[in-house]
This record gives structure tokens, sequence and C-alpha cells, in this order.
């Protein structure tokens, strides 16, 4: 198996403290990784230096080949890399379909947008996406209207519409009930097909569902990587996670 990315000695520091220290691992092509830790671990950065939000003070994250650390974001973006923030941030007054033809890759640059028309192919991959994260029938809603999950939902749609081939994600299922929990365990199995996958969550019963591999980091480092029954055998992961 070849590693789709292929993080190496990362490290940033916020005027010394470093949020990321150091950190080694991989993801392979189709694999789902979950990353726990405890609070202020440096997860969140993980993701801010892979998507281009954060600048890395060493080391190098590559995808398929291609070194990001030195990218802009909107090249990270049309390398295949997609991030699903924290707090859903869709667009309230807009509906569901809107939110995602909005999210929809135009052309680059200034003719891509002018002629940008919805043509039928557009529609159809709306309600594509709209049928993968549970909002056919939210279509014409606004999404003010919708749940916190179908918030949640939503925004991981924005994100899948432009077909990422790495997609990140912090903290999904933050605030959603144990159904909606569920539908998201099956919406990510499905995600994973065709891409790579990096998930940060807390709900150790979604992790258990969901994850191929756990990466657990302390204090901006790798503290230990493995299934989930080696993760939650091990003894180091117990003093600094589950507070044993
Ligand atoms: P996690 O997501 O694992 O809870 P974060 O990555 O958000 O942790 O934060 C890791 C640590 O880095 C925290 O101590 C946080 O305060 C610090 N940190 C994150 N971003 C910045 C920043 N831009 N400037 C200074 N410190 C930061
Ligand atoms: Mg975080």
């Amino acid at each position: 198996m070849i590693a789709e990315l292929e993080i190496k000695n990362l490290t940033v520091s916020f005027d010394g403290f470093k949020a990321v220290d150091d950190l080694t691992f991989s993801v392979e092509h189709e694999e789902l990784r979950v990353v726990i830790g405890p609070n202020g671990a440096g997860k969140t950065t993980l993701l801010d230096l892979i998507c281009g939000k954060t600048r890395p003070t060493g080391g190098s994250i590559r995808f398929k080949g291609r070194e990001l650390s030195r990218m802009q974001e909107n090249s990270i973006v049309r390398q295949g890399v997609g991030r699903k923030f924290q707090t859903p941030s869709v667009y309230p007054k807009l509906t569901v379909f809107e939110n995602l033809e909005i999210s929809f890759p135009r052309g680059r640059g200034v003719w891509g947008s002018l002629f940008f028309k919805q043509s039928e192919d557009v529609r159809e991959r709306i309600r594509e996406v709209a049928r993968d994260t549970y909002l056919s029938d939210h279509l014409h809603t606004s999404a003010e209207h919708l749940s916190h999950g179908q918030k949640q939902w939503l925004e991981i749609g924005m994100v899948l519409i432009a077909d990422p081939k790495l997609m990140l994600l912090d903290e999904p299922v933050a605030g959603m009930s144990v159904r909606e929990r569920q539908q998201t365990a099956d919406l990510l199995q499905r995600i994973c097909r065709g891409r790579s996958v990096v998930v940060i969550e807390h709900d150790m019963n979604f992790v258990k569902q969901i994850a191929h591999k756990v990466t657990v980091m302390h204090q901006g480092k790798m503290l230990v990587e493995g299934s989930m029954d080696e993760i939650q055998a091990n003894e180091k992961v117990r003093e600094v996670y589950l507070g044993h």
C-alpha cells in the first residue's frame, strides 16, 4: 500500500510553544483515520497545517507525492484537499440546494464564474450529494431551519460536492443525536471509498464504529497509533486520555 498523505517531522511553534511537535504519520488511500487526544493536544492545528490555514515551522506534508506545506490554501484545495470545520458555517438564508450550488467548483478565475450555468449535470450532482447526506427532503429548506445535525451534514455535503481526494473533518458529530451519529458513521464509511479521510473525534463509541486506525495525539506529539482495540488497551493512552 502506498501512503497518500505523508506527514514527516511536522512542527509548528506559536511564540516558542509547539502546538504540533515533530509529528510523523501517514494515511493510505481509502483509509479512514481518526485522530483523538485530550483538549489542546494539537488536533485542530494539525488540520490547519494540512489545509494551509497555518504554516508549519518545520517538516513536510505530502499528498499524492506533492508537497503541500508551501502552497497557498486555494492551491491545496485544487490538489483535492477538502476541510470541514468544527462549527458549521453554512449560509443560513440560502436553501440546502443553494448552499450546495455555491460550493460546486466552477472553472478557475473570472471566466469560469462568469459563464457558469446551472446545467443539468450540476443539478444532478447536487441531488446526489443531498441524498448522500440525508438532505433530499430538505433541498428547498433554508439552512437556518435545519437541525444542528442537518447543518453538519450540509457542511459535509458542501465539501463533498467538490469530490475531494482527502477529506478532513473536525468533530463532525458534535451536538448530534444518537441516531444522527449512526447515520454519520454510515456516511463516513461511504465517503472513504475513493478517497482518504481524516476525522478528529471525541466520542469513543463513534470512533469505534468508523476508525480503520486511530492516532492518539498528546502535547503536539503522536503518543501511539493502532487499531481501536490496541488504543483502548494501551497504558499510555489510559494515563493521558482516559484519565486512569
Ligand atoms: P485540540 O484541537 O487538540 O484541542 P488545538 O490544535 O486547537 O488543540 O490547540 C493546541 C494548542 O495550540 C492549544 O494549547 C492552543 O491554545 C494552541 N494554539 C492553537 N492555535 C494557536 C495560535 N494560532 N496561536 C497560539 N496558540 C495556538
Ligand atoms: Mg480541536
